[in-house]
């Protein structure tokens, strides 16, 4: 029989730990409640994406400096059972691909047995290593190290690992305890999956003083409601890794309001590294015969290279991938165009557009376009140029923001709410 080895050791001490932290939360919480309003304690914005998670605050808690950390939202289980966390995971998983845990922000609060529910659930199965199993109709995350007895987490305990590793990051910058946040959600979020990032949060020791919705950050970020004065409307567009979403949002007496979103939760930047992946499968089997399609380490290398080349033709017109024996002592040289890029990606790219009307129609604006004031692009992917083209021709050239880093941006406006609390109305 495997040992109950690892995990449950590495569990245990977790659970312990857990505990008294949950005790000492609860007393200093308490204190904090009478004596200070929340904000006046370390408050920090934390932003957890499908494929990055960011933490942004204050080093001296009141304006002055700010500080802003992301990691990829992977976590890994090493053969002897040791948890890997962020950059760690990832470049664990570059080698053992098994053993990442990724994806998993699409599983919070997600029924096994609801109608859309399952639907995410059995596409998320069919794109991630690791095993999904039904508990009390929740789907759980199977870990087996080697050698050990599997284990099940639930996706809200494996971004209680972000949401720590998060909270360590920013200790450690600004040398004191950091005990809430406030916590950005997609638009299209309803209770079930709030409440579940709300519930990592305090596993992992952080307690939510709000739920932000992210396009309201990113408004907040590109200071809309002074730019907008009292009323207007904006488009919030974003793309991030793995989803996309669009959602128009109104100013009305100096308050955000929504009118509609949309969103795709098998949409991003992944699909369009995907596309490079294929095509350069394909290549490599009619330029010398050979096929990686099942073989998961060049497969992977070659993954890692598609990626940047698609992030470099983000400013220039070409790229170059270059993989040192990447199968049979065969060095791998190539070079990608954007052409070739926006070709493989062509359909994606109208999809993520017609996600966009879809939001439009939704507001009963596709009709009025003009009417949108403001245009903003959030999340990694929506530094590819084309995409930038294809918004602007659908609100007739309009300018869109993109000034600030658009993976970043909502971090940031999450932020800015940590000392102008009131400043979405
Ligand atoms: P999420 O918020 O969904 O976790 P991010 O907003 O961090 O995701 O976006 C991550 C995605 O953005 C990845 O697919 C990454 O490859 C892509 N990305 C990052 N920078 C660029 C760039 N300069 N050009 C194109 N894509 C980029
Ligand atoms: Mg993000």
């Amino acid at each position: 029989m495997a040992p109950d080895c690892c995990l449950d050791r590495a569990s245990t001490g977790v659970a312990i730990l857990l505990l008294l932290l949950l005790l000492s939360l609860d007393a200093s919480a308490l204190m904090d409640t009478v004596h200070h309003r929340p904000w006046d304690a370390t408050v920090v914005a934390i932003d957890i994406g499908n494929t990055n998670s960011c933490v942004a605050g204050y080093t001296d808690g009141r304006a002055q400096t700010m500080f802003q950390l992301c990691i990829p939202s992977w976590v890994a289980f090493t053969g002897n059972g040791t948890l890997l966390v962020g950059d760690d995971a990832r470049n664990h998983a570059a080698v053992n691909p098994g053993s990442a845990i990724f994806g998993f922000k699409r599983l919070l609060g997600k029924r096994w047995n609801h109608w859309y529910d399952t639907e995410v659930v059995q596409r998320v199965m069919k794109t991630v290593p690791y095993k999904l199993v039904e508990k009390n109709s929740n789907p759980l995350i199977q870990v087996k190290p080697n050698g050990c007895v599997a284990k099940e987490y639930g996706a809200e305990q494996i971004t209680a690992r972000i949401i720590a590793k998060l909270r360590e990051a920013a200790e450690a910058y600004i040398g004191r305890d950091v005990r809430y946040a406030i916590f950005t959600v997609p638009q299209h979020y309803n209770q079930a999956p709030t409440e579940s990032t709300r519930y990592a949060g305090q596993i992992a020791g952080v307690r939510a003083t709000r739920m932000l919705d992210e396009p309201i950050a990113a408004a907040v970020a590109y200071g809309l409601h002074q730019k907008l004065r009292e009323e207007g409307n904006a488009l919030v567009l974003h793309v991030g890794g793995g989803t996309a979403e669009a959602s128009v949002l109104t100013l009305v007496d100096g308050v955000f309001q929504f009118y509609s979103a949309r969103h795709d939760p098998f949409l991003g930047g992944d699909d369009f590294d995907q596309r490079i992946v294929d095509h350069f499968v394909e290549l490599i089997k009619q330029k010398h015969g050979k096929d990686i399609s099942n073989d998961k380490e060049a497969h992977g290398k070659l993954r890692i290279a598609c990626e940047q080349a698609k992030k470099v033709l983000s400013t220039r017109r070409h790229a170059q991938l270059a993989i040192e024996s990447l199968v049979d002592g065969l060095d791998f040289m190539e070079t990608l165009t954007r052409a070739k890029f926006e070709e493989l990606n062509h359909d994606l790219f109208l999809k993520v557009i017609a996600l966009l009307d879809r939001a439009m129609v939704e507001a009963e604006l596709e009709k009025k376009r003009n009417m949108v004031d403001e245009i903003l692009l959030i999340g990694g992917s929506t530094m590819i140029p084309k995409i930038q083209r294809l918004v602007r021709n659908y609100f007739d050239g309009k300018e869109v923001n993109a000034s600030l880093k658009p993976d970043e941006v909502v971090t940031l406006g999450a932020a800015a709410l940590l000392t102008h609390p009131s400043a979405d109305g």
